[in-house]
């Protein structure tokens, strides 16, 4: 279960959801749950939640390992504030920062070097989804990172379908839609593909989670809104 709380929150705001959380957390074992605060709060929040079985992700990194890139942050940097996990390729990235495929692949290659595992977001727009042209740039967008990595190496890693329609518009995909390219998806990485974890991502709420949860090839939620809630938040972590 990863929250993604994107751009929001403040200190006071963050002590309060986190207060919240720790006061609500039953040590939710069936799952592992992993929190992405915005980089000048991660350390604040693993702090917070050093206690607890909860653990630490970013929201992005950069693709480059170290040097004269001014406002990036590199993974060995994530590595050092005790992250363990990192979205790479949220739609919101490769649509407003225009992430590259190539970017995208060449992040999740530092984030692995790194020792942090990735979770690599792939999703189609609704224009490809009414074309029937989903498939197509779900295998484009993981076809780049099989360039510059062996599948196996996605042992250590974590994918996340995420249909940019279904990402903070109250749609969810229907359960035979998820999964059709969780299935897919799973046969893109071969042998291994059965092994690997695979979330899916876009408007999962408390109410609609153990539908979800139900269904064999979903492994887990990568949360955006229902992660700044915790009532929603730890409801969600407890149907898996
Ligand atoms: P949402 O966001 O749950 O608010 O739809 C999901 C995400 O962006 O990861």
């Amino acid at each position: 279960m990863v929250g993604n709380w994107k751009m929001n929150g403040n200190l006071r705001e963050n002590a309060v959801l986190l207060k919240a959380i720790v006061a609500g957390w039953h040590g939710q074992r069936n799952a592992d749950v992993v929190i992405c605060p915005p980089f000048p709060y991660l350390a604040h929040a693993a702090t917070v939640l050093s206690g607890l079985d909860i653990m630490i992700g970013a929201q992005t990194v950069s693709e480059y390992e170290k040097g004269a890139y001014t406002g990036e942050v590199s993974a060995e940097m994530l590595a050092d504030l005790n992250c363990k996990f990192v979205i790479i390729g949220h739609n919101e990235r490769r649509r407003m920062q225009r992430e590259s495929d190539l970017q995208v692949a060449e992040k999740f290659v530092q984030a692995q070097q790194a020792g942090l595992i990735p979770i690599l977001c792939v999703g189609e727009s609704l224009e490809d989804r009414e074309k029937g042209m989903h498939l197509q740039t779900i295998s484009r967008q993981l076809d780049a990172v099989f360039d510059l990595v062996d599948k196996s190496m996605f042992s250590n890693a974590v994918l996340a379908y995420e249909p940019v329609w279904a990402v903070g518009t109250g749609k969810t995909a229907t359960p035979s839609q998820a999964e059709e390219v969780h299935k897919y998806m799973r046969s893109q990485l071969d042998e291994i593909g059965e092994d690997v974890r695979i979330l899916y991502g876009g408007s999962v709420k408390a109410h609609n989670a153990e539908q979800l949860f139900a269904l064999s090839d979903i492994d887990g939620a990568l949360l955006g809104g229902a992660s700044l809630d915790a009532d929603e938040f730890l409801a969600i972590c407890k149907a898996a």
